[in-house]
């Protein structure tokens, strides 16, 4: 272990450790940084003294200035947007959608049908086909405020039937026996093995085999290389259940949910249960665990460079504490060699995208995906951060705010990073996978992960993202993207940003949304000099009707955001008619 007197915490948020021996720390007690508490409390109530008494302007944006939301819009774009939203408000349409597609490509004809869907839903959600023919678009933007994260959106329209073969293929090992221990969170079951059940905000990768993987790689280089290439300050996403076998994400999710439920043992035998996280004090004489066996003498802790390491192997870094002996055991007999080196070929694609994305100056956001994969997947990606955020955010992680644990994973992190001296970088969300989560929660029985309503969720996304914001004023290291497409999400960014002097100009906190959907949201923000971004897919026509098919069912009718765009739209819409400008032309504003 280096360093004796490493904090209990940071071990526990490095949990693949055989190799750390409890009994080297010196320190008997994790001090907990309360006084960090004190500190920030103070410091943010100083500034926000210093802000209010200064003259500095206060940034106000109304989004109902439908001419500035709508300033990029011809008329034509502006009817194509009402009629797709108001196609989306019809039930029976949104619930038919695939078939009725493709009835649409039977009657019509594979080009016929195409062109249908470029002049409305395609043209609506996707930027083009390929990253050449999305180049005007992204131009169009930019010249209106409004950057891209380029997202190749092409998926396979697999039967369910398959989904669920892929998914037990490759979610369990071959030398796993039946009746081992498992927890059943972090387990497949056939019954959810079609992870596209009930979720429409998200993008779903089954795993074939390692030339697909390798496929999808090639696909992120090219996004990151084109993201370089459209502006100097480029997003690209990847999602990391595309690169390669999803067991690895499963087996070291349990290995860290399980080292986490260690600590919170050990706190609640302290008597120190029900508290933030951060706040947790542990006496660590009584923690003495044992250390059964050790890979390296020169490795001390998991990091990076031992994960892509083709010498050492995963089974022998996934371990959890036994709660009665306090031994460490191994989660798993043995991988195959096969799979060690699937698993392996994962991480080093990762390694591979990091590094591209480094060197084309562009920000990497590892999207979040279901409970079951997403600690190991918000590990991995602290790991890259650890390495990659030396000098400027490169690598950015993703919060899911409907999860209950959102706010103290949120602020380990940041702790970690304020620790480390990295640049801390986030997206926030409030989460795409929630009715699979709760039914698979239900049904396999394991505590629901998401909060119990609406509300708790809003107010778990302002209290992460206050945290975030407070840390920017203290700490210029930390960088944000409002990913949402909730105005009032919106609207109080901005007001905190406000009492906080955080300026756009700074470029600490960013705007997310995706293409063709809040543009009345966007666009505003764009040309009031805030970095935002759309999330632009991009695809051939029939291989993105999956895509489609999801933003459908995203817009429907009866949601509050798809009613009020309507609304915008019409009113923009009537008000150029009626001021003649039948034949209008967006202009991009000078300087931006
Ligand atoms: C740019 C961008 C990137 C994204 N990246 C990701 C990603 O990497 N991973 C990911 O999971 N999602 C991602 N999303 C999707 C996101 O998580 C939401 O599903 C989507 O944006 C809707 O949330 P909202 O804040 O925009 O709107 P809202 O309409 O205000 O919120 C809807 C969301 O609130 C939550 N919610 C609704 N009802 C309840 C309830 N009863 N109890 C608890 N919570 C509830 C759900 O999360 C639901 O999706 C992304 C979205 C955007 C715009």
């Amino acid at each position: 272990m280096s360093g004796g007197g490493q904090a209990l915490s940071d071990l526990l948020l490095y949990p693949c450790l055989q190799l750390v021996s409890y009994t080297e720390l010196s320190e008997h007690t994790f001090r907990a940084p309360q006084w960090i508490y004190f500190q920030r409390k103070e410091a943010i109530s100083n500034t926000q003294k210093w802000v209010n008494a200064s003259s500095s302007p206060k940034i106000s944006i109304d989004f109902e200035l439908t001419q500035e939301a709508y300033k990029s819009k011809d008329n034509l774009e502006l009817l194509r947007s009402l009629v797709v939203f108001k196609l989306c408000s019809y039930d029976l349409l949104v619930d038919k959608n695939k078939e009725l597609m493709d009835i649409s490509k039977f009657l019509l004809g594979k080009k016929a049908f195409e062109q249908f869907m470029k002049m409305t839903f395609y043209g609506q959600f996707v930027a083009g086909e390929d990253h050449k023919s999305i180049k005007s678009l992204i131009q169009k933007n930019r010249a209106f405020g409004v950057g891209s994260v380029l997202d190749y959106s092409v998926e396979e329209d697999l039967t369910q039937e398959d989904a669920v073969t892929k998914e037990m293929d490759s979610c369990v090992s071959a030398t796993e026996k039946e009746g081992m221990s498992k927890e059943k969170q972090y387990k497949a079951h056939q019954q959810f093995g079609d992870r596209r059940g009930g979720v429409t905000g998200a993008r779903t990768y089954f795993y074939s085999d390692e030339a697909k993987c390798d496929q999808h790689m090639e696909t992120f280089l090219k996004c990151i290389k084109a993201s370089g290439g459209s502006s100097v300050d480029g997003f690209s996403a990847i999602k990391m259940t595309a690169l390669g076998r999803p067991q690895f994400l499963l087996q070291f999710s349990e290995v860290l949910v399980k080292w986490k439920r260690f600590f919170s043992f050990l706190a609640a035998q302290q008597g120190r249960d029900g508290m933030e996280a951060l706040e947790q004090r542990l006496e660590l004489q009584p923690l003495q665990v044992h250390r059964t066996h050790r890979v390296g003498e020169t490795i001390d802790r998991l990091d990076w460079n031992s994960l892509i390491d083709d010498r050492i192997k995963i089974s022998d870094l996934l371990v959890v504490p036994n709660l009665e002996t306090g031994q460490l055991e191994p989660l798993l007999n043995k991988f195959t060699e096969e799979e060690e080196k699937q698993m392996k070929r994962m991480l080093q694609r990762l390694d591979v995208l990091a590094n591209h994305a480094e060197e084309h100056s562009v920000r990497l956001m590892v999207d979040a995906e279901q409970t079951y994969f997403q600690p190991a997947i918000s590990t991995l990606t602290v790991e890259m951060q650890r390495i990659y955020n030396r000098g400027r955010p490169v690598i950015f992680n993703t919060y899911q705010c409907y999860l209950k644990e959102a706010y103290d994973i949120v602020t380990m992190d940041v702790e970690l990073s304020r620790r480390e001296g990295w640049f801390f970088g986030a997206k926030l969300v409030r989460g795409a996978y929630m009715y699979q989560e709760r039914s698979r929660a239900e049904e396999i029985g394991y505590e629901d992960p998401i909060n119990p309503d609406y509300e708790t969720t809003n107010m778990m996304y302002h209290k992460c993202l206050d945290y975030i914001l407070d840390e920017i004023v203290l700490n210029r290291n930390a960088n944000v993207m409002v990913a949402s497409h909730n105005e009032d999400t919106v609207k109080h960014t901005l007001r905190r940003m406000n009492e906080l002097g955080l300026t756009p100009t700074e470029n600490k906190v960013y705007f997310g949304q995706l293409l063709g959907m809040c543009d009345q949201i966007s666009f505003p923000l764009g040309q009031a000099g805030f970095p935002v971004y759309k999330y632009v897919p991009y695809g051939p026509v029939n291989e993105v009707i999956p895509y489609l098919s999801r933003r459908a069912q995203e817009n429907r009718g009866f949601m509050k955001g798809s009613q009020r765009e309507r609304e915008l739209l019409w009113k923009e819409l009537k008000r150029r008619l009626a001021s003649g400008q039948v034949f209008y032309r967006p202009q991009p504003e000078p300087g931006l």
